[in-house]
């Protein structure tokens, strides 16, 4: 019988507030809904995805940093949230020393993929969501994906710091995961009545051709409005607009994974 292994996702990219974390919980939430079963890893100690699923950070025991630093056994941090099918490693800020602590420590790229190991095959994707930095924590994420999924914001500087992101990515092939693929990129807060977001499509479309996922994530008050509720946006209102392009994006990444 062959053993079903989750396919590791790292959402990434180096700058912040692009939309990493809204993308992730909602890509986690709909995949759930999908029927599949699905760990978020917190990886950035602002913990933001942990919050945004639900859970109330100060009351958090184990999380993420007692994975990579001090090699607890992930199963003693995952949570379960209010969504069915989707599980959480949180992270607190806590998180925050693990960059200067692992710089010091014997294969410390590995961490993260050494972690998941005991419990890839309980799961159907696994997302990683990555800090606003090309640190350890995003050099982890990257040898324990199997693919990345690059948000991108619609605006002027779009493409700016996509190169440093893709010789990381070059790096890491090359050490730690040869196999590391692009899984898709994603335009977020799309704003249709400025001109400006249209050039930006075109640019990033001529750059990643169709790496780029039909789907366009507009800017949705609903969106900003979710994580302060600890609800992804189709558990908060599920039948607005927001929720709808989540799914829309969900369908895509499922239909490149054959289902
Ligand atoms: P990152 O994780 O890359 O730093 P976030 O996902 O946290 O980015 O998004 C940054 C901020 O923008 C958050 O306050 C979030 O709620 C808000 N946001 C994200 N995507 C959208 C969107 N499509 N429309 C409106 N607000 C958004
Ligand atoms: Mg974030």
């Amino acid at each position: 019988m062959e053993v079903n292994m989750a396919h590791v996702i790292a959402v990434a990219n180096q700058k912040g507030g692009v939309g990493k974390t809204t993308t992730t919980v909602n890509l986690g939430a709909c995949l759930a809904n999908a029927g599949k079963h699905v760990l978020i890893v917190d990886a950035d100690a602002q913990g933001n995805a942990t919050s945004g699923v639900g859970i109330d950070k100060p009351r958090v025991e184990k999380d993420i940093y007692d994975v990579l630093v001090d090699e607890e056994p992930i199963t003693s941090a995952i949570l379960h949230t209010d969504h069915e099918g989707l599980d959480i490693v949180p992270a607190t800020i806590q998180l925050a020393g693990a960059e200067i602590e692992l710089t010091s420590q014997m294969a410390r790229e590995m961490r993260l993929k050494l972690g998941l190991q005991p419990i890839r095959a309980d799961y159907d994707y696994i997302l990683v969501d990555c800090p606003p930095s090309l640190g350890q924590l995003a050099i982890n994420a990257f040898t324990a994906a199997d693919t990345i999924l690059i948000p991108v914001q619609s605006e002027y500087y779009a493409l700016e710091g996509l190169s440093q992101l893709l010789n990381t990515v070059k790096l890491v092939q090359k050490h730690f995961n040869p196999d590391l693929a692009i899984e898709g990129v994603l335009l977020t807060m799309f704003d249709a009545r400025t001109k400006l977001g249209n050039q930006v499509i075109t640019e990033v479309r001529s750059h990643f051709g169709d790496k780029v996922y039909h789907t366009v994530i507009p800017r949705l008050t609903r969106l900003a409005e979710a994580p302060s509720y600890g609800q992804p946006i189709v558990d908060f209102d599920p039948k607005s607009r927001a929720a709808e392009v989540y799914e829309d994006l969900v369908r895509e990444v499922l239909a490149a994974h054959g289902e």
